[in-house]
């Protein structure tokens, strides 16, 4: 199964014990030695990409909001910004 950790990234867990602990080189839990399916580990690896491309849009998103911030602020102080005192 696969569970979203409080960062929003996916993470792979057992579906036997359910915890999260796995031997990537044997594809198997680590809890309980339950094997993981191919097919659970290709999900994971596109819940893996999903995030990874989300986050890029997000931080594509915030690198513009910021840019467009420092615009306004330096329209209104009428001096260049990040410059100390
Ligand atoms: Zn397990």
């Amino acid at each position: 199964m696969i569970f979203t950790n409080p960062a929003g990234a996916p993470e792979l867990a057992c579906d036997e014990c359910g915890c999260r602990w796995f031997d990537r080189m044997t594809g198997a839990c680590y809890e309980c030695g339950a094997a993981v399916a191919p097919a659970a580990r290709a999900e994971f690896e596109a819940a893996l990409a999903e995030f990874a491309a989300s986050r890029a849009a997000a931080a594509a998103r915030d690198r513009n909001q910021q840019r467009g911030d420092e615009d306004d602020q330096g329209q209104r102080a009428q001096r260049p910004p990040g410059r100390p005192h």
